[in-house]
């Protein structure tokens, strides 16, 4: 699966619900998804990254696939931490992004079970990225202005000198 990159339009949407229980193509997406992932060395991935608009996530930070459909982060913590974040549909540059450094994460498995999950520190933050992807929102967009003027400036140039 390609991974789409900035400026991509479809970046930008709100992706939509999706019911495990009816969509019999999940368990296919959700593979090739963690294909991707693995394969550009990523630790997680939303479904608009590779142009399919679902709330589904992937992710894998301790050698173990997770995935979650319609993500919603129900706590966080009032505590946050500014850490350099990258993402492969911002390719080559890592930009610091302030996240809280605790969630709580609902949402289903792929059987359409509720599922809970606590999260600390660097697996907290994936979660939040990914689920800003579902959501339209990238790194970039986490930035002030001028963060965000220098950061595309930096992107630009690096995809230039390809
Ligand atoms: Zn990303």
């Amino acid at each position: 699966m390609e991974i789409l990159t900035h400026p991509n339009p479809v970046l930008s949407d709100r992706a939509g619900e999706i019911d495990p229980a009816t969509d019999p193509g999940l368990r296919s997406l959700v593979r090739k998804m963690a294909e991707a992932m693995y394969e550009n060395q990523g630790v997680g991935l939303a479904a608009p990254q590779v142009g399919i608009q679902k709330r589904v996530i992937v992710f894998d930070i301790d050698e173990e696939l997770g995935a979650i459909c319609n993500p919603v982060i129900t706590e966080c913590s009032e505590e946050t931490e500014v850490d350099e974040e990258g993402c492969l549909s911002v390719p080559g540059i890592n930009v610091p992004v302030e996240r809280a450094i605790s969630v709580v994460c609902e949402g289903l498995n792929l059987d359409g079970k509720r599922i809970v999950l606590e999260a600390h520190d660097f697996l907290a933050r994936v979660l939040q990225h990914e689920i800003d992807h579902l959501d339209g929102v990238i790194i970039l967009d986490r930035l002030t202005p001028d963060q965000r003027k220098a950061a595309i400036r930096e992107y630009n140039n690096r995809a230039a000198a390809e």
